[in-house]
C-alpha cells in the first residue's frame, strides 16, 4: 500500500508540534515544521525545518511545495497565513476554527449561538464599559480578559470589590477585552475530540485538570466524574467539533458547576496539554488521531486501556526528573528546550496505573 500524504507541514514548532512529528513518523509520516525559533523542539525530531516567520510568503511557498497536507499546533498563526497556503495546499483545521478561537467575543458568541453555555460577557473597549456592566450584573467582581493572545492566564485581570477600574483596564493594554462574570465552579475538565475527513467524530475520556499560578499542572484522567457528566461534556465537544467540520483534533474547556451544568471556557483549536496522557494511557493517541486526521486517514480508537496522572515539569520542576527516572510507573517527556524559566514547560511525566 502506498500511503496517499506521506509529508505533513505543521506551522509552530512547540512541544505540539514535537509530539505530533512523533506520532506521525510513527505512520511513516514525514514532517517539516514551519517556525520562526531556530532550536525549537518540533524542528529537533522532524524531517525537515524551514526557520521562518508566520508571514514570510517564500518560506510558506516552499513548506507547500515540499508537504501534501498542512496543519498547526498553536492558535496565534495569522489567518492571512492559513488563506494563502489553502491556495496550494489543504491546511486542517480549517481557517474558521481558527478565526473562531483567536478572539475570545468571536469565540463566545459561537458558543451561545450553538447553544453550548458560557459565562455571562460582554464586550469591553473602554474602562466605562466594566462600570456600566458590573452595575448592570449587580455585582462588584469580574475577570476581565483581552479578546487575543491570552495563554496560562496571561492577558487577564481578577477584577475586585476593591480593585480599581482604570488599573484593571490599563493592565491589560489592549483595546478589545471581554467581560466574564465570576464563575464559582466545582472543577474544571477538557474535552478532547478528534474527527476524521469522513466526519467520524471520537471523544476521548475526560479529564480533570489542576492549576498552579494559572498554568496546568496535573490531568487526572479518566476523571471519575460520572456518566451523566461524561455524556454531557462528551457531547458538547462532539457539537462543536461537528459546527465547525472540523478535521482535526479540537479541545474544549469546561468548568464543571456544584450542581453539574457545563459552562464553556474556551475553545483550543489544536491537540492540548490536557490531553498528553492519552500518548500512554490511549489506544491511539491525541496527536495520533490529529495526524490521522489532517492526512485523510480513519481515527484510532480513544478508549483509555489505564489510568493516568499527567503532571508537568514547568520550569525547575524539570530538576524533579532524577526522581522519575526511579519511578516503575512514569512515562518521562523532555521537550529539547535547553534554558529552563520561571512559567516554561520543559516536559511532563504520565504515571500510568492499572484500572
Ligand atoms: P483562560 O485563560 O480563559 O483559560 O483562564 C485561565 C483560568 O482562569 C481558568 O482555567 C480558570 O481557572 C480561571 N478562569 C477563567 N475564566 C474564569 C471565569 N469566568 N470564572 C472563574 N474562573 C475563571
Amino acid at each position: 500500500m502506498k500511503m496517499k500524504i506521506q509529508t505533513l507541514g505543521i506551522l509552530g514548532g512547540g512541544q505540539l508540534g514535537r509530539m505530533s512529528a512523533l506520532a506521525a513518523a510513527r505512520l511513516g509520516i514525514n514532517t517539516i515544521i514551519l517556525c520562526p525559533e531556530k532550536g525549537c523542539p518540533a524542528s529537533l525530531i522532524s524531517t525537515n525545518f524551514i526557520c521562518a516567520d508566520y508571514e514570510d510568503k517564500q518560506a510558506l511557498q516552499e513548506l507547500s511545495d515540499q508537504c501534501d497536507v498542512i496543519t498547526y499546533e498553536f492558535e496565534n498563526i495569522p489567518l492571512k497565513t492559513i488563506e494563502f497556503l489553502q491556495k496550494s495546499k489543504p491546511v486542517y483545521p480549517d481557517h474558521r476554527l481558527l478565526e473562531i478561537s483567536q478572539n475570545r467575543l468571536k469565540e463566545k458568541q459561537f458558543l451561545n449561538d450553538i447553544g453550548i453555555k458560557t459565562a455571562p460577557w460582554a464586550p469591553c473597549y473602554k474602562p466605562e464599559d466594566i462600570k456600566v456592566t458590573l452595575e448592570k450584573w449587580q455585582t462588584q467582581k469580574c475577570i476581565i480578559k483581552t479578546t487575543r493572545f491570552g495563554y496560562d492566564g496571561k492577558g487577564q485581570v481578577f477584577h475586585r470589590d476593591n480593585s480599581n477600574i482604570m488599573e484593571s483596564w490599563n493592565s491589560l493594554e489592549t483595546d478589545e477585552a471581554v467581560i466574564e462574570g465570576v464563575m464559582d465552579f466545582d472543577y474544571e475538565i477538557s474535552v478532547i475530540v478528534a474527527r476524521d475527513i469522513k466526519g467520524t467524530v471520537k471523544t476521548y475520556p475526560i479529564g480533570i485538570n489542576e492549576h498552579k499560578n494559572h498554568i496546568l499542572w496535573k490531568t487526572t484522567a479518566p476523571a471519575n466524574i460520572g456518566e451523566k457528566i461524561q455524556s454531557s461534556a462528551s457531547k458538547l465537544a462532539y457539537k462543536v467539533a461537528e459546527e465547525i467540520e472540523l478535521v482535526g483534533v479540537l479541545t474544549l474547556e469546561l468548568f464543571v458547576m456544584k450542581d453539574g451544568s457545563l459552562i464553556a471556557n474556551e475553545i483550543a483549536p489544536r491537540t492540548h496539554n490536557s490531553g498528553h496522557w492519552t500518548i500512554e494511557a490511549c489506544h491511539a493517541s491525541q496527536f495520533e488521531n490529529h495526524v490521522r486526521a489532517v492526512c485523510g486517514l480513519p481515527l484510532g480508537s480513544t478508549d483509555a486501556f489505564a489510568k493516568a496522572e499527567m503532571i508537568n515539569l514547568v520550569g525547575d520542576d524539570v530538576n524533579d526528573i532524577p526522581m522519575y527516572l526511579e519511578q516503575d510507573n512514569a512515562h518521562i517527556h523532555l521537550y529539547g528546550k535547553t534554558e529552563s524559566r520561571k512559567g516554561r514547560k520543559m516536559g511532563h511525566v504520565t504515571l500510568i496505573k492499572k484500572f
